[in-house]
């Protein structure tokens, strides 16, 4: 397997082509931002951890039956994806409220929701990432209306596989994003998760264990992130 064409640069990732049309080769940075870029730091061993820490979590899905986009692991900062279209949506599932959610409902950080919320936002750096109903979805073509249903319906299948192995570790699944891509006309889980993307806590004293860390000065980030993948049976 070749590295080759660098295909596209985001915050946290780089991807490039491959010798193979279906896979590209991601690379995992060592670089924290939040706010859509306002607040950026350089955290030597991120990309080590991100990287290894998504690699075990779609590793694990695969394994519970949840199609995704990983295939291997090809160094510690570098991981092989299969090729597919993004569909240009951030698909956030809550079991409690935090960040976001809380402003906007005004509802207290911490509050468990009856039920699981699904929420869809547009990938869109220019607009900060808008909150989209399933109307605003249909009308821009962002998605197919079964495409939703799907999505909906896999993301709530995802947090139920992580939710149980987070509270297997004592560690509670408060939120987390998901992207998914298309192959084939096949919807596969997609892009990265780990605690860049998701809110864990601590389910004994509730300190946490996630990317708050950084955006609201913490510290301490990497060794949260290192926590989390020695409870979860990686290592570290
Ligand atoms: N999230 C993410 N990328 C984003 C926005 C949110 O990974 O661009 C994650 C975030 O870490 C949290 C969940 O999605 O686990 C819900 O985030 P929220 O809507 O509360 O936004 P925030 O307050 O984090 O900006």
């Amino acid at each position: 397997m070749k590295r080759q064409a660098l295909l596209y640069e985001g915050k946290a990732k780089k991807v490039y082509e491959t010798d193979q049309t279906d896979l590209v080769w991601i690379t995992y940075k060592d670089e924290a931002t939040a706010f859509n870029g306002e607040k950026y730091a350089q955290l030597q061993g991120k990309g080590e951890l991100t990287n290894q820490l998504s690699s075990f979590f779609f590793h694990h899905l695969a394994e519970h039956g949840i199609p995704n986009h990983w295939v291997e692991m090809l160094s510690p900062t570098e991981q092989l994806v299969r090729r597919v279209t993004i569909i240009p949506l951030e698909v956030v599932v809550r079991n409690r409220v935090a960040g976001s959610l809380a402003r906007r409902l005004g509802i207290s950080e911490g509050t468990e929701l009856p039920h699981p919320v699904v929420e869809f936002y547009y990938k869109s750096d220019e607009l900060g990432d808008p909150l989209l109903t399933e109307d605003h979805i249909a009308v821009m073509s962002l998605a197919t209306p079964q495409q939703v249903v799907e999505m909906r319906e896999m993301a709530l299948e995802v947090n139920r596989a992580l939710r149980r192995l987070f509270q297997a570790n004592q560690l509670q699944l408060v939120d987390m994003k998901l992207e998914f891509g298309v192959k084939e006309g096949r919807l596969l889980l997609a892009d990265e998760i780990s605690p860049d993307t998701c809110r864990l806590w601590d389910m004994n004293t509730g300190k946490k264990l996630d990317k708050d860390r950084f955006r609201q000065d913490l510290g301490d980030v990497l060794e949260a992130y290192r926590e989390v993948f020695k409870r979860v049976g990686g290592e570290s």
